[in-house]
């Protein structure tokens, strides 16, 4: 039988059917051997062992997989910022959608707390990206272009990044009243229990979304990509890498170089090339240990 994993708690993976029944299974012992270990997001096979619980036998090719947190299978990555506390970090911001498009995904940026910041700073942010991605300007806690987060949201499987306390798990909450994840105005206490309890699991929602309900992307593991590389990953820089001379350029003070051109024409967003370049950078620091 076929389904798809939708949690993962302690060992046990909870599988859906095509009719949507749930099932609790076990994977099989020879994953472990090989190092793999299932996913929320795994498209998988998988038999009963009795009349209640099942084993996974096999699991089909991820489009994409992360480790933190442990999901496969995503369509769409929300990237949110905030336009007012915590202060937008466009390094930070960067470094997401270069994971995101590492991985392939689509991408949405949602600039949120549109309810409280000012007008000049939500535009400063919305200006850095909306030539390149989808941009909505959105308030989890007043309903502001959740419609439209919606639409975008609609069929795809959405896990949201963004550092804490931008209010990603507040904008989860505003897509589907009624889903109930705790967001960063519980109590210390519990606030606590979020970040060293809570499991991985995907959500349907009910407008024909699914949603990751995990604490998010917060932070990274490693930067992900080599020198050459990481220009693939910043479309806006892409753009203009064409028209420089020489074909290995890294855009940094090469002579002839399309991308500092258009830099210095206004065409790339200075904020976008100084966050290309830092990462560029560090990758030639991390190399020479
Ligand atoms: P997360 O860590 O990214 O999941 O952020 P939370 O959803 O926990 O939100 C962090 C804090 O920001 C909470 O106090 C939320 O009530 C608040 N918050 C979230 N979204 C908004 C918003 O659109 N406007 C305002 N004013 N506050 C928000
Ligand atoms: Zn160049």
């Amino acid at each position: 039988m076929k389904g798809l994993i939708v949690k993962g708690v302690g060992g046990f993976y909870y599988v859906e059917d095509d009719e949507g029944r749930r099932i609790q299974c076990r994977a099989r012992g020879v994953f472990k051997n090989e190092g793999i270990t299932p996913y929320v997001g795994d498209e998988v096979e998988f038999s009963m062992v009795d009349d209640e619980e099942g084993v996974v036998e096999k699991i089909y090719p991820r489009k994409n997989s992360f480790i933190r947190p442990p999901i496969s299978n995503v369509d769409l990555i929300a990237v949110v910022v905030s336009a007012s506390k915590p202060k937008f970090n466009p390094f930070i911001t960067d470094r997401f959608l270069v994971m995101a498009e590492k991985s392939s995904t689509e991408i949405v940026i949602c600039i949120n707390k549109c309810d409280t910041a000012k007008e000049k700073d939500i535009e400063k942010i919305a200006k850095i990206y909306e030539k390149i991605y989808t941009v909505i300007k959105i308030s989890g806690s007043t309903g502001v272009g959740i419609d439209e987060l919606r639409e975008v949201t609609m069929d795809k499987k959405t896990a949201f990044a963004g550092p804490s306390g931008v209010g990603k798990s507040t904008i989860i909450n505003a897509l589907q009243p009624g889903f109930s994840l705790e967001t960063g105005e519980i109590s210390g206490k519990t606030k606590r229990g979020r970040h060293t309890t809570r499991h991985v699991e995907i959500f349907h929602t009910n407008y024909g979304a699914m949603v990751y309900d995990t604490p998010g992307f917060t932070s990274f593991d490693v930067l992900e990509a080599d020198e050459a590389e990481l220009q693939h990953y910043y479309p806006d820089i892409m753009e203009y890498a064409g028209n420089c001379r020489y074909d290995n350029c890294m855009h940094i003070k090469e002579p002839e170089c399309g991308v500092l051109k258009a830099l210095s024409e206004g065409k790339i967003n200075q904020s976008r090339y100084d966050s290309y370049k830092n990462q560029i950078e560090e990758i030639r620091n991390k190399k020479r240990y």
